[in-house]
């Protein structure tokens, strides 16, 4: 049946411009016309109309840095836990994911590839989910970051070959860790891969159309994605070896001219400090957790400097918040937007990052990330107007996912 949603505004992220008065009509899962209310075509006897006469359209969401299979709520990212148990919480996730309206997330690492089957139940309908991106279980050194995931690969022979094997599996892009990270007993701001490592990867992968990420928490490792050829970096910090932090505007014109695009992942800090506060205020700290929360003031600051830095030499940057850390949770993409303002973002390019330049960054512009005819009705309906207030995408109405309403609030 198809359906107009009439409301206060409709955002068009292509054009970076608010319509009043707006409406999109949907059928057959699509977006067939949309605009000011004044150019509405005749609608077909039975065409579905829903009202929101104080609301904002908009497309929907696409967290691009998400782990559905971790926790989160305070446990570790490194818990140890069985396949099965990693598929509930994933579950779980997913649905928090989408009734906040996120309609895709791009997965970065799940435990042994128990996304694959998660993503044909959602195909199926036998449950409701986000469009997924996935790329299984990322590529990592023994011992390295997020080796319990199941992704270990040693070697480029070794790598080449489990390249082969996640794309057999039908992964959309191939993540390896290059550098360390949280994982205890790795270094975030050292390589772990070699370039020539990192080389084969992205041999193997573009050899099958395949974009290959990398995990960067320090410079070495942005350095050896650049040699390699990489397509995009997650997180893209600049911590030197010497865990001296500091932005290298040469480095980010590289990155720039490569193409690459980065997802910063900034809200996962200021949600560590706000836990670690509350901690300490309620409880006390241990020695290491007090030497962390020192430490994340000027932590933050290196991010936020860094996403300026990022955006003056014309990188392309999209919105992902690495949910699923211990104190970064689901549902709650939009305080990732907003760290990216507090980094220089208007509230437009903020949004573009996690709708129109995530869906180009992924090769689905041409089915999400804006409001077109033609393209998939993945919509989004929140109470405010997320242009002046961005904390207006936390009061979600409704969301659409190809022309499905798989939430509507209902009012009291
Ligand atoms: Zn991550």
């Amino acid at each position: 049946m198809p359906t107009v949603l009439k409301v206060a505004a409709v955002l068009d992220v292509d054009k970076d411009r608010v319509i009043p008065d707006g409406f999109v009509l949907v059928a057959d899962g699509k977006i067939r016309s949309w605009g000011n209310r004044v150019d509405l075509p005749t609608l077909s006897p039975g065409t579905a109309i829903l009202s929101f006469p104080q609301q904002t359209l908009m497309p929907g969401l696409i967290n691009s840095h998400a782990h559905l299979c971790a926790p989160s709520g305070g446990q570790p990212f490194y818990l140890k836990q069985s396949n099965e148990m990693a598929l509930l919480t994933a579950v779980r996730n997913m649905r928090r994911e989408l009734l906040s309206g996120v309609t895709t997330v791009r997965d970065c690492g799940d435990q042994n590839g128990v996304l694959f089957a998660l993503r044909k139940a959602v195909n199926r309908r036998i449950l409701d989910g986000p469009r997924f991106v996935l790329c299984g279980p990322p590529l990592t050194t023994t011992g390295g970051h997020a080796h319990f995931l199941g992704g270990v690969a040693d070697g480029p022979t070794e790598i080449a070959r489990v390249v082969r094997r996640r794309i057999a599996d039908k992964a959309d892009f191939i993540k390896i860790i290059g550098t360390g990270g949280g994982t205890p007993g790795t270094h975030p701001a050292r390589a772990s891969y070699s370039r020539e490592e990192l080389a084969a990867a992205v041999s193997a992968a573009h050899r099958l159309d395949v974009p290959v990420t990398v995990h960067c928490r320090g410079t070495p490792g942005i350095v050896n994605a650049l040699e390699a050829g990489v397509d995009q970096i997650e997180h893209a910090c600049f911590e030197r070896p010497d865990g001296s932090l500091g932005f290298d505007p040469e480095l980010a014109r590289r990155i720039a001219r490569a193409g690459i695009c980065v997802t910063p992942t900034i809200q996962l800090y200021r949600d560590a400090q706000s836990h670690l506060k509350k901690k300490a205020f309620a409880r006390g700290l241990n020695a290491a957790e007090q030497k962390r929360l020192s430490g994340l003031p000027a932590v933050i600051d290196s991010k936020l400097k860094a996403l300026q830095g990022l955006l003056a030499a014309g990188v392309k940057v999209v919105a992902g918040n690495d949910a699923g850390l211990p104190y970064t949770g689901f549902g709650c993409l939009w305080q990732e937007l907003d760290a990216m303002m507090s980094g220089g973002m208007t509230a437009m390019q903020a949004i573009a990052a996690a709708t129109r330049t995530a869906a180009r960054m992924l090769g689905m512009e041409d089915r999400i990330g804006s409001i077109q005819a033609g393209k998939q009705a993945d919509l989004l309906v929140i109470d405010g107007d997320p242009t002046t207030d961005i904390s207006a995408l936390s009061r979600v109405r409704l969301v659409m996912l190809a022309g499905r309403t798989v939430f509507q609030k209902i009012e009291v």
